[in-house]
């Protein structure tokens, strides 16, 4: 099994059999620290604190990244001549249906990873991006500030609950997840595996949420925009020209390098077109 994970979706019954990678990181990393400590003679000491620090960093970066897919398999790229964009947090009643008219207007489809509880306050906005023919996904219930340290059944629920909604409001049941705050735990795998979800990461973040001028944005995302791009951005509590703004912008650089912007594909959508 390769930790890339990007692109191939690991999905077979070997994969459903297999021990969880954050299980099998910290047995190996333990292994290593005991193998090191023991071979190491009179430097055991620093060696071994050595290598425990390695496996440290190994295991945050696979937290803080999705698309490393360290601690979960992930996809984090589009096929083709394609860009995905996706949009976090909402729906927003002020932003998205802007959004949504914006992206009509000019023949773009998105991705939306919406919030179970603003859906249930706005299901006809819900509704309208299904509708439109955009992807939806799920981004958790409440959307937590301590999401990434629930229990496995603790999630469960949270992204059960958020499937439940989404589902009560559009009629569709989401085959990707993407993490509050991206950010992954020992607990995702075992989750997404028992809902059927797939995570899905990002190779371009916008930065979007930060204060940075849309001009800045525009400016290093067009310096890095290329086919099977994945594009993180937000509609959800943002301001809407800032949104609207930003979007328009991306649509003319994606259109400027011949790339269409297509919505992010699952593996049950896979299974279907075969
Ligand atoms: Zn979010």
């Amino acid at each position: 099994m390769s930790f890339s994970g990007t692109g191939a979706w690991l999905r077979s019954d070997h994969e459903q059999l297999e021990m969880n990678r954050f299980s099998k990181i910290i047995i190996v990393g333990v292994v290593a620290v005991a193998v090191t400590y023991l071979l190491s003679g009179d430097h055991r000491v620093v060696a071994s604190v050595i290598v425990a620090a390695l496996c440290l960093a190994f295991v945050t970066r696979g937290t803080l990244s999705v698309q490393s897919a360290i601690l979960c398999p992930a996809r984090s790229t589009v096929p083709g001549q394609c860009v995905a964009l996706t949009y976090d947090d909402g729906p927003d009643p002020e932003t998205t249906p802007a959004l949504l008219d914006l992206l009509r207007d000019r023949g773009a489809k998105a991705t939306f990873f919406l919030i179970g509880d603003r859906v249930r306050e706005h299901p006809d906005l819900a509704r309208r991006i299904v509708d439109e023919g955009h992807a939806i996904g799920n981004h958790s219930q409440a959307h937590g500030l301590w999401t990434n340290f629930y229990s496995p059944a603790r999630l469960r629920r949270e992204l059960e609950a958020c499937q439940d909604t989404i589902e009560e409001a559009t009629g569709v049941r989401p085959a990707l997840y993407r993490p509050p705050f991206g950010l992954v735990n020992h607990a995702v795998q075992p989750t997404i595996r028992a809902l059927d979800l797939e995570l899905l990461g990002w190779t371009v973040r916008s930065w979007d949420t930060i204060g940075w001028s849309v001009e800045r944005i525009t400016k290093r995302i067009g310096r890095r925009l290329s086919a099977r791009d994945i594009v993180l951005l937000h509609d959800g509590g943002q301001d809407r020209e800032r949104v609207l703004a930003l979007t328009s912008n991306l649509i003319a650089l994606a259109e400027g390098k011949n790339l269409e912007l297509v919505t992010a594909p699952d593996s049950k959508h896979d299974r279907e077109e075969q």
